[in-house]
């Protein structure tokens, strides 16, 4: 397995009445605290302002446009579920656009763990493990050990897979179905 290095999502919080006055007035929060961001906190005590405004995210899947606080929090809070080490894993599974989505597009925590299958070297290094996992073709005959088709074997077994490309290197196997 390959370790990634993981960015916290995290999210630039301003308040949208000063933007609108010239001010940029705003911090960075942890996203699984952002929605109880309140414009007091900004204002460092009573205000009028009301609105708050996500100005700027990271560690988010690519391509995340604009969310508000509550929708941030959300991801907080898979964030925290999946755990420091899988984030990169579940935001390149969302990134393929093939994934078990639940309310507000969110990334099924549950699925995703169901089926991610680790970060690889590559599918064909995964494929390999798995039969030797599975004892695919313990107890056969030398000569067909020696003729099995790994590449075709190895083919066929990827359709069963989405594989995503690791932004450290490696790929991402998760299983389909
Ligand atoms: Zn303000």
């Amino acid at each position: 397995m390959i370790a990634q290095t993981t960015v916290r999502p995290s999210v630039w919080i301003g308040c949208l009445a000063c933007y609108n006055e010239g001010i940029l007035n705003g911090r960075w929060f942890p996203a699984e605290g952002a929605g109880e961001v309140t414009p007091e906190d900004l204002h460092l005590g009573p205000t009028y302002h009301d609105e708050l405004w996500i100005f700027d995210h990271e560690g988010f899947p690519r391509g995340t446009g604009e969310m508000s606080p509550d929708t941030a929090q959300l991801w907080g809070e898979a964030f925290d579920e999946v755990g420091e080490e899988q984030w990169p894993a579940l935001l390149a599974w969302v990134e393929t656009g093939c994934y078990i989505a639940e309310g507000d597009d969110l990334p099924s925590v549950s699925d995703f763990e169901e089926r991610y299958c680790g970060c690889w070297e590559s599918f064909a290094d995964y494929a390999a493990q798995l039969a030797e996992d599975i004892g695919l073709i313990d107890g056969w005959p030398e000569e067909a050990q020696r003729y099995f088709n790994w590449e075709a074997w190895t083919r066929d077994l990827k359709f069963d897979y989405t594989v995503a490309d690791a932004p450290d290197g490696g790929v991402f196997i998760y299983r389909s179905f």
